[in-house]
């Protein structure tokens, strides 16, 4: 069965969406992506280096170790939480509704994640 490219409602072959609001939220997501890809990448990047600085730091200084990792987690997770852009693969699986709810759960995580290394490094190591 054919699903709509927006919320998976099940539709007929020649459909590619259910409605015109699934339509607009659709391509209104797709204009977000294309606009903010670049800065979308940069974030990415920098949260992946940040948190790749604070694990080697870690492993002199748990303190400072911890808390640039955690903080590289929450940068991360608030970037995922604003611009919730999941692979494609996962557009194809889940459709754009379910994508953004689950790739945003995947950043609260991420800012939670953050804030309990923070956390550790401060009051247990
Ligand atoms: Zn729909």
């Amino acid at each position: 069965m054919k699903q709509c490219e927006y919320c998976a409602k099940e539709i007929s072959y020649h459909e590619q969406y259910c409605n015109e609001e699934c339509k607009d939220n659709a391509l209104d997501f797709f204009d977000k992506i294309e606009s903010k890809n670049i800065i979308f990448s940069v974030f990415q990047i920098a949260g992946i280096i940040l948190m790749i600085i604070g694990f080697i730091t870690g492993v002199f200084q748990a303190f400072w170790g911890t808390l640039i990792s955690g903080c590289a987690a929450i940068l991360l997770g608030i970037v995922f939480y604003i611009l919730p852009f999941g692979t494609l693969e996962m557009i194809k699986k889940f459709k754009i509704k379910k994508m953004i709810k689950i790739t945003k759960l995947i950043a609260l995580g991420f800012i939670l994640f953050g804030l309990i290394d923070i956390a550790l490094g401060q009051f247990v190591f």
